[in-house]
C-alpha cells in the first residue's frame, strides 16, 4: 500500500490532523514520548496508509539519550520504506515554527525539524510542511516567508504549493494539505482523490 508519513514536535496539532483526515480518535495531549514506534492508520477512502512517526524534536520530559534513540528509529525506519513512501509531512506550529527553528539553529547545530526536511529530500521522499494554526496567525503571508526561507526555500512562498500547506486542523480547514499530497502522487493514484 502507498504510505504517507507524518511528523512533527509535540503540541504541534498532530493527534488533531490525524483526527481531522482520518477520522479516527487520537490521543491529543498524549505524553510525548510515549509513542515510540511508527503508528499506521488506514486512511479511507484513500487507501493510503498513514504513518505516524514518534515525536521528533525536543520532547518535554524526555531525556537526551532516549530522544535521539527515537530520532535514530525514525531515520531507520524511513530509510528502510523509503521506495514505498509517497510523502513525507512534516507539521509544524505556525506561530511558534520560527522562535523554535531560530533558537536550534547555529553554526554547528540545525534543527530536528529542518533535518528531517532535508533527509526526506535526500532518500527521495517530497516532504510536505503542514503549516498548522495558520488561524492564529495574523501576519501569515510574512509568516509563510519567513518559514520558507527557514528550509531553504526563497520567497514568495506561494511558488511552493506543494510543499508548503497553511492548515488549520482545529477547524478543519486543511485542502492546501490535501492539494499538496495530490501533487506527488503518481497519475494512477491521482484520481478521485480528496
Ligand atoms: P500533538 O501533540 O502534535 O498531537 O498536538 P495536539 O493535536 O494534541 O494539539 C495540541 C494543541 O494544539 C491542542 O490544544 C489543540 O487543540 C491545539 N490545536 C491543534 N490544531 C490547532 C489549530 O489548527 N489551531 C489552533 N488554534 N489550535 C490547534
Amino acid at each position: 500500500d502507498s504510505e504517507i508519513v507524518l511528523a512533527g514536535r509535540s503540541n504541534v496539532g498532530k493527534s488533531t490532523l490525524m483526527r481531522e483526515i482520518t477520522g479516527h480518535t487520537f490521543d491529543t495531549g498524549q505524553r510525548p514520548g510515549v509513542t515510540r514506534a511508527p503508528n499506521h492508520y488506514d486512511w479511507a477512502p484513500e487507501s493510503f496508509v498513514l504513518t505516524d512517526l514518534p515525536g521528533f524534536g525536543f520532547m518535554e520530559g524526555v531525556p537526551e539519550d532516549v530522544q535521539e534513540e527515537i530520532r535514530t528509529d525514525i531515520v531507520r525506519y524511513v530509510e528502510e520504506y523509503a521506495d514505498q513512501i509517497l510523502v513525507g509531512v512534516i507539521v509544524l506550529d505556525g506561530k511558534a515554527a520560527i522562535d523554535i527553528i531560530d533558537r536550534h539553529t547555529g553554526p554547528d547545530s540545525i534543527p530536528h525539524t529542518v533535518e528531517l526536511y532535508h533527509f526526506f529530500r535526500d532518500v527521495g521522499i517530497p516532504p510536505v510542511l503542514a503549516v498548522n494554526k495558520m488561524d492564529k496567525v495574523d501576519d501569515r503571508d510574512e509568516r509563510l516567508n519567513e518559514i520558507a526561507d527557514r528550509f531553504g526555500l526563497l520567497p514568495p512562498w506561494q511558488q511552493y504549493d506543494e510543499t508548503i500547506a497553511p492548515i488549520s486542523a482545529k477547524r478543519g480547514s486543511v485542502q492546501p494539505l490535501y492539494d499538496a499530497i495530490r501533487t506527488h502522487l503518481h497519475d494512477a493514484e491521482r484520481d478521485d482523490l480528496f
